[in-house]
């Protein structure tokens, strides 16, 4: 296996790199020759001819340098057109004033008793004429036979046949030896995909011809020139004489029909045992989709009308071809289509990204052909279908960010570019990335598992490459066609043009719901906010207004108390309504404070903790008259913050760890904090009754008491205040407490952060 996969690399450095040396470059558009089955003269635009093609005079009774530089009118006689004088120069006005100067329309003329087709085309500068035999062995008549060729062709709606039909067909028309179908491939290899062929003949389906066989020059004029014909490779070529200095080379022949064949071709023919051959492009929306390659094994001509009629029956094929192509695409596009527009109604309703594409029925996989997918968003992996692991996938994520530069990559053989992916090629050769974004290395993934496959080539597809004396490297043709099988693994089904358009649409659709929800927080923040001020102005207010009803009812309750005629019961009820108005009091007193927090927002100054500390333990201790209790302040490091809030988050711990550890035997309250680097935390420690685990949540929020603090006083108020001003501190607050074990509280100052906002 990995001898393969070296083949591949080897073959795939060496067809980029060697490959180019002389096929890639060889200017075949200009050889300065011609085949020989025909004759060429070139005009400039005052009809004098500027070049001729040496074996003229096999044809006609003139030699080309005779010709050149004569107006074109000196052929008339020698081309049995005495009585219409210059009716060349007639004939391509004629062509000129008709829209649309069709390049090779024939015209049939005699000479010598023989038919010839002249070939006119009109040039950037000038006009090219081509004089081509018009024999034909074939008792054929092709006007009859093309359009129940055509008919045969269509006749069948399934792809394959209507390739193997058109074979069939164009087989008929130029009764050559074999007529393929050769298919490029996406790296522009080409496989024979029908082989019509004579009997006895060795079968070349599925056979694999590497890129370098037909070099990209040569798959351009492909493009421009439908139909090629190399009449006999071993025939003689002609020269082309030109004009004093005009150089010979000059003369672009790409739409010529007798242009000379790259000797190196000749030789490639030669060694495959092809003595004529010829060729038709299939063309599919504007690309060389194929070719109709066409061998005989003897010199064989064909003429003007059956390469024409082989022509038309490609370019209904094309056209029919695009349907078909079409229409297959449509079926898949509409499957993935229909799964995207379902995947971004999920993503409408209020669902989270994640939910969207992995928790309904129609999921991320369904976007694309493949077996795996996976999201990477806000630091989470979610996954479905097959998979690689969450290490390799973050190993992957890695190597995505770094060498990854697109938006959108895709490729059919990961394991072969990422070496770590190799253990999971069972579900990762082939990989489709969507990336939301690099910062935050969000990416959506599509997987396909490894498809071993084998691939027969016409031979060792590399061909000898051969140093000259100038140490040129240079390629020969292959000279052994014998059958050489390559499996090819560690590599996928490769990814299809609509599963990269549905990837992207897609992937569009998920950047629009996250900054939608992005959008959505903000705006909820801001209301939060907003009912935050309220909350504030309204506890404010309340607290406020609330304090002089509250003192009017301890006044007259105290009032009351003084008054003898009430008996016991009475005096122990207005009692109780003076406790209930303090306790109102206090209330109201801490939910004025609460609320005050969100005022506060005055410059940050460097606080003195050790002084701070200090005067909170003496007020403490002279407030407990207990001389059991003790208070330690181990260390002390200054806080930058709002001094008086400061004040009252400390104020608040330490009244607390006091007030809750007063039943111990001896209470003990320690105080000491740390510098870790970025934050300096405070931890306040008691050895009093503790929290149970289930209200360590609970007791942050407003007027939220544990069960079992009923006996001390309190509101439920200060441990809210402290959170809140922690926040406002951009700081944080935790504890460690069990029953019966006592409490510590932690409040960590961020040193950067500290300044209140
Ligand atoms: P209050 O002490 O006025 O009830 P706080 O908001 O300060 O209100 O505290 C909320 C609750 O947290 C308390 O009622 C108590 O149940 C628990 N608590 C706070 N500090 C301690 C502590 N040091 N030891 C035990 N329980 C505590």
């Amino acid at each position: 296996m990995y001898i393969y996969e070296r083949y591949i690399l080897n073959h795939i450095s060496f067809m980029n790199t060697t490959n180019l040396t002389n096929c890639d470059y060889e200017p075949i558009h200009i050889p300065g020759k011609i085949q020989a089955h025909g004759f060429l003269i070139t005009l400039n635009d005052d009809f004098n001819i500027s070049g001729c093609s040496e074996n003229i005079k096999e044809f006609i009774a003139i030699t080309a340098t005779e010709c050149l530089g004569k107006h074109i009118s000196i052929l008339d006689d020698l081309l049995g057109k005495a009585n219409s004088p210059s009716f060349i120069v007639q004939l391509i006005q004629l062509y000129t004033t008709r829209k649309g100067f069709e390049p090779a329309n024939p015209y049939l003329i005699e000479i010598g008793g023989l038919h010839y087709n002249l070939i006119l085309c009109k040039q950037t500068t000038g006009y090219l004429l081509e004089f081509e035999n018009e024999l034909s062995d074939l008792d054929l008549d092709i006007r009859d036979n093309i359009g129940h060729s055509l008919s045969e062709i269509l006749s069948d709606t399934d792809l394959s046949q209507l390739l193997d039909n058109a074979a069939n067909e164009i087989k008929k028309i130029i009764g050559y030896d074999r007529v393929m179908v050769y298919r490029f491939h996406e790296d522009d290899h080409g496989e024979v995909i029908v082989d019509v062929k004579n009997e006895g003949l060795e079968s070349l389906l599925n056979i694999h011809y590497p890129a370098s066989d037909i070099p990209k020059q040569a798959r351009h004029l492909y493009i421009k020139n439908l139909t090629r014909i190399i009449a006999d490779v071993n025939a003689k070529t002609s020269d082309i004489i030109a004009l004093g200095s005009t150089m010979t080379m000059a003369f672009d022949l790409t739409h010529s029909t007798l242009r000379a064949v790259s000797p190196i071709h000749i030789q490639y023919l030669k060694n495959m045992g092809v003595a004529s051959s010829f060729s038709i492009s299939i063309i599919h929306k504007g690309q060389l989709w194929g070719l109709i390659a066409c061998h005989n094994y003897s010199p064989r001509f064909i003429n003007y009308k059956q390469r024409a009629a082989s022509r038309l029956i490609s370019q209904v094929l094309s056209s029919a071809l695009s349907y078909k192509q079409m229409e297959l695409d449509q079926v898949r596009i509409a499957d993935l289509q229909a799964a995207v527009e379902t995947l971004s109604k999920q993503l409408l309703r209020n669902d989270t990204v994640d939910h969207a594409l992995f928790e309904h029925d129609v999921k991320i996989l369904h976007v694309t052909e493949s077996t795996g997918a996976v999201l990477f968003f806000d630091n989470q992996i979610y996954k479905c279908g097959q998979t690689p692991d969450d290490d390799f996938l973050k190993d992957l994520r890695i190597w995505l960010n770094e060498y990854i530069h697109l938006d959108v990559f895709s490729t059919d053989h990961l394991p072969q570019q990422n070496p770590l992916a190799i253990p999971y090629k069972d579900c990762a050769s082939g990989i489709l990335v969507c990336r939301l974004s690099k910062e935050m290395g969000e990416y959506l993934i599509w997987f396909k598992p490894e498809r071993i496959s084998t691939v027969t080539w016409a031979g060792n597809p590399e061909k000898p490459v051969t140093i000259d004396d100038q140490g040129i490297a240079s390629i020969s043709p292959r000279t052994s066609f014998a059958k050489w099988t390559q499996t090819i693994a560690l590599t996928s089904e490769p990814w299809k043009k609509t599963d990269i358009k549905c990837a992207m649409l897609l992937m569009d659709e998920v950047a629009f719901a996250i900054s939608r929800k992005a959008n959505e927080v903000r705006v909820l923040n801001e209301r939060i906010k907003k009912a935050y001020e309220e909350l504030d102005a309204f506890s404010y207010t309340i607290s406020h207004d609330l304090k002089n009803p509250i003192s009017s009812i301890k006044g007259y309750s105290q009032l009351l108390s003084r008054n003898p005629s009430l008996n016991d019961q009475a005096q122990y009820m207005v009692k109780r309504i003076e406790e209930g108005a303090d306790k109102m009091k206090n209330m109201v007193g801490d939910v004025l404070h609460y609320s005050l927090v969100g005022e506060y927002s005055r410059k940050p100054t460097v606080i003195d903790m050790a002084k701070l500390l200090n005067d909170t333990k003496d007020e403490l201790l002279i407030a407990s008259h207990s001389p059991a209790l003790s208070i330690n302040i181990l260390n002390t490091i200054d806080l930058i913050g709002d001094p008086t809030m400061i004040m009252q988050v400390f104020s608040n711990l330490l009244n607390n760890a006091v007030k809750y550890s007063k039943e111990a035997k001896f209470p003990e309250v320690t105080v000491a904090c740390e510098d870790t680097g970025e934050t300096v935390i405070y931890a306040i420690r008691d050895n009093g009754i503790g929290i149970e685990a289930g209200d360590h949540g609970k007791i942050f929020e407003l007027f939220k008491r544990s069960d079992r603090v009923k006996d001390y006083e309190g509101s439920g108020v200060g441990l809210s205040i402290v959170r809140r001003i922690m926040d406002k501190h951009s700081g944080k607050i935790w504890l460690e407490s069990e029953p019966g074990q006592g409490s510590v509280f932690y409040v960590a100052f961020n040193k950067e952060l500290s300044g209140v906002h």
